[in-house]
């Protein structure tokens, strides 16, 4: 995953939209500071002795944020530049993303700070141990349940269920996103993309899109681009310009997704598809092509103030973490151009998660199909919440999702107590 991480900025991002929301609610100063309030947040030290006999100290985090709606949940990152600013801004943004989908969690990240492309597999399997054995009291099953992130994979959430049932028995719901060997779900690797095509089905006849012939412009073509491009062209759309980290790819007669996806694994991009009629561009030009939908799959920040005003689509449909800032937000309202904001479009990754950690629990395994139709009920009733808020206090749907989340957390509080 590519989303610039460590942004200075991301902690004060989430809070601005919170406070939005949190004015429309006529939040109390004592309201806001406690849901602003992370409920802990621990640094462990992780010494390494390497394969190659070298000592080294590492860097581990989880912020759990808040667990007023049940057990938290959020991502386990291995970056560099992973440090508790950054991660306690995610975890915050994973209690307002799990209750705006209305799974029963809090939100929770976490992080070592490593780069794990440096690391053989025996040194990575160590340091996963090492900061498992460290958190093995305050995560679990009804407490708090990591999952991949950037850096991470089924593998790793493999070695962390495997040393934390050393301490407690065997307890595969402890993590999500494991491999289905050892009780990961169907649909988990397609999971974000899917969501985020129920989510554009749901509001497409709402804005007058006709999916079937409508275009489509993709930046990103990884897993939550490369699955969103699939769904989308199996309901009829036509993906008229794709674009990577190389450059952008386009057609006007729509672009084969499954040619494209096989010129990436076989060169490592797209830029290496060729076909009748195709047209190769700057990568940024992907942003300004005419499109019904445009879907930021890539990175954060990329639609900005000097950007938004070139865009040529009618809804924007955020794949990406924060792809948008306030700024373009801003002026894509008064284009009239409308935004499924990350924290819905993008939450059928968590939404799959929340569904392996129901099987774990019950002991039973749910089929693709089971998983694709509670997936669908999920982003489509969030769907409605958003538009019910929207509705209510004239606002958009970025906005509206806060007004959602922070509604269903501040009431769990309430009800809790002094929890
Ligand atoms: P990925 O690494 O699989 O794919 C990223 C794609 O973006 C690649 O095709 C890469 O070439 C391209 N890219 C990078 N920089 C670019 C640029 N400047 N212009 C155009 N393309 C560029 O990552 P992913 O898992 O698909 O995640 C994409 C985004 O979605 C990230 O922001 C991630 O945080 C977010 N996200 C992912 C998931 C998930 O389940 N994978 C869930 C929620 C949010």
């Amino acid at each position: 995953m590519n989303d610039r991480i460590a942004r200075p900025s991301a902690f004060d991002t989430v809070n601005r939209l919170f406070d939005r929301a949190a004015d429309l609610l006529e939040l109390s100063e004592e309201k806001r500071t406690e849901l602003k309030t992370p409920y802990r947040e621990m640094m462990v030290r992780l010494p390494l002795l390497t394969d190659s006999g070298e000592q080294k100290i590492y860097k581990g985090y989880r912020v759990q944020h808040d667990n007023s709606r049940g057990p938290m949940k959020g991502g386990i990152r291995f970056h560099p530049e992973a440090d508790l600013d950054e991660v306690r801004a995610l975890a915050s943004l994973m209690t307002w993303k799990t209750a705006v989908v209305n799974l029963p969690y809090g939100g929770a990240k976490g992080g070592i700070q490593c780069d794990p492309s440096e690391l053989s597999d025996l040194d990575l399997e160590r340091l996963t141990r090492r900061f498992t054995h460290r958190m093995e009291g305050f995560i679990g099953d009804h407490e708090d349940i990591p999952g991949p992130d950037m850096g991470t994979n089924a593998r790793v959430m493999a070695w962390m269920m495997d040393e934390y049932s050393k301490f407690h028995g065997f307890s595969p719901g402890v993590v999500t996103g494991k491999p289905l060997e050892l009780g990961g779900s169907a649909g988990r690797l397609s999971a974000t993309g899917r969501g985020l095509f129920f989510a554009v089905e749901r509001i497409a006849p709402e804005i007058g899109i006709e999916l079937d012939g409508a275009t489509v412009a993709l930046q990103g073509f990884g897993n939550v681009g490369y699955w969103a491009a699939r769904f989308l062209a199996d309901a009829g759309c036509r993906i008229v310009a794709a674009s990577d980290v190389r450059g952008t790819i386009a057609h006007p007669d729509g672009l084969d997704v499954d040619q494209l996806q096989q010129a990436a694994e076989a060169s490592g991009s797209i830029m290496a598809f060729e076909a009748d009629g195709v047209r190769k561009l700057d990568r940024d030009d992907l942003l300004s092509q005419k499109a019904d939908i445009l879907v930021p799959a890539a990175l954060g920040g990329a639609i900005h103030e000097h950007n938004a005003g070139t865009l040529q689509c009618r809804l924007v449909a955020e794949g990406a973490n924060h792809p948008t800032t306030p700024e373009a937000d801003a002026i894509l309202a008064e284009r009239g151009i409308t935004v499924l904001p990350d924290i819905y479009a993008n939450a059928g990754g968590v939404t799959v998660s929340y569904f392996e950690w129901v099987q774990n629990l019950q002991q039973m395994r749910w089929d693709a199909e089971r998983v694709d139709r509670e997936l669908r009920e999920v982003m489509h009733a969030a769907y409605d919440d958003l538009a019910a808020a929207a509705q209510e206090f004239d606002i958009d749907l970025r906005t509206a999702a806060f007004v959602v989340a922070i509604r269903r957390v501040a009431g769990a509080a309430r009800l809790r107590g002094m929890h």
